[in-house]
């Protein structure tokens, strides 16, 4: 096992942000994941209240030009500086999982892989729960990070996950020491104090106990936005005013709009407010399971603490 000493962390992101584009969870007026000019804004224990997605799946992203007579595709910088991203929470960890999955097992997006392949995952244990909007310890997340940081006293251990970790690690072997310190199973998890007790939710679609929470909802779309799983996007056209020059864009979608399935005809497929934040359920707890093993949540509980007005779905699940 290795540990890096907290005494020397700080020379440590210095150094490596030398070298390499630094992001980590900051707190600014709110908490989120920048790229880090001044080391000393850093806190890696912030469980960041927008997700680190937008770094791989940008919000908005030209993909390509039509313009005299040709199409022109941004070119992939394979030369750009390796990114070394920090502070990631198991959950935050999960959802890049699930993210790879939609973005690189089938078609691979070239934008995303090239994001991707530049980043070092440095993960950070949460000994205990952010916050009561937590539920991560009910959902199945697994090991998935380069390198995994557990505080452990006046140090963090590390735990390596990957052959880009361990590269990682020989570049700055300088600050990390052996040591005989270990991780005993119980510092692996983490207890959350809200739980989803049954993931099984086929039969519920018709309870009563949804109409009380939809009741509430007003389809603002901030639990998909803030959602580090959610992976939707439209695509459209974007032309000038002579009309001969055409940038075909994507950006960020939501479910919980009636833009969403609306299609030539003005035919909406899932037009009440009911199917939608229903469909938005049954997909992270559901669908997305049935065809990848797992569930789409992770249990960050961004999609709680966002809602303006607090509608917890974990808890009226546990209701059902
Ligand atoms: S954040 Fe809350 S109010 Fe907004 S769409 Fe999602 S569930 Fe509805
Ligand atoms: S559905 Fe909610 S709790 Fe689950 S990963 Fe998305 S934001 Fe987090």
């Amino acid at each position: 096992m290795l540990k890096i000493n907290k005494a020397s962390f700080s020379d440590f992101l210095t150094d490596v942000m030398r070298y390499n584009e630094l992001v980590a969870p900051v707190m600014t007026d709110n908490s989120r994941f920048e790229t880090i000019k001044d080391v000393s804004k850093i806190d890696i224990r912030i469980h960041a209240y927008f997700p680190a997605k937008k770094f791989f799946f940008k919000k908005c992203q030209t993909l390509f030009t039509y313009y005299d007579g040709k199409i022109k595709v941004p070119e992939i910088e394979l030369d750009k500086n390796q990114r070394i991203m920090i502070g990631l929470k198991r959950c935050d960890l999960n959802s890049i999982k699930r993210q790879d999955i939609m973005f690189l097992q089938e078609t691979k997006d070239p934008y995303y892989q090239e994001e991707r392949e530049r980043t070092l995952l440095i993960g950070y244990h949460c000994s205990e729960p952010y916050d009561d909007y937590c539920f991560c310890s009910s959902m199945d997340l697994g090991d998935f990070y380069d390198l995994m940081l557990y505080e452990k006293d006046d140090a963090y251990l590390v735990e390596i996950g990957s052959d880009k970790g361990r590269g990682f690690v020989d570049r700055y072997r300088k600050y990390f020491w052996d040591t005989d310190l270990y991780i005993r199973p119980h510092e692996r998890r983490t207890e959350t104090r809200l739980h989803l007790n049954k993931r099984e939710i086929s039969g519920l679609r018709n309870n009563p106990e949804w109409k009380k929470e939809i009741s509430k909802c007003f389809s603002c779309a901030a639990c998909v936005t803030l959602c580090p799983s959610c992976y939707c996007f439209d695509l459209y056209e974007e032309t000038n005013a002579k009309l001969d020059k055409v940038q075909k864009k994507r950006n960020w979608a939501s479910c919980q709009l009636t833009c969403f399935t609306k299609v030539a005809g003005n035919h909406v497929f899932r037009e009440t407010r009911e199917d939608r934040f229903k469909h938005r359920i049954f997909h992270q707890i559901k669908y997305f399971k049935q065809k990848h093993g797992m569930n789409l949540c992770t249990g960050c509980g961004r999609c709680i603490r966002g809602c303006p007005t607090k509608i917890n779905w974990v808890d009226m699940l546990n209701r059902m």
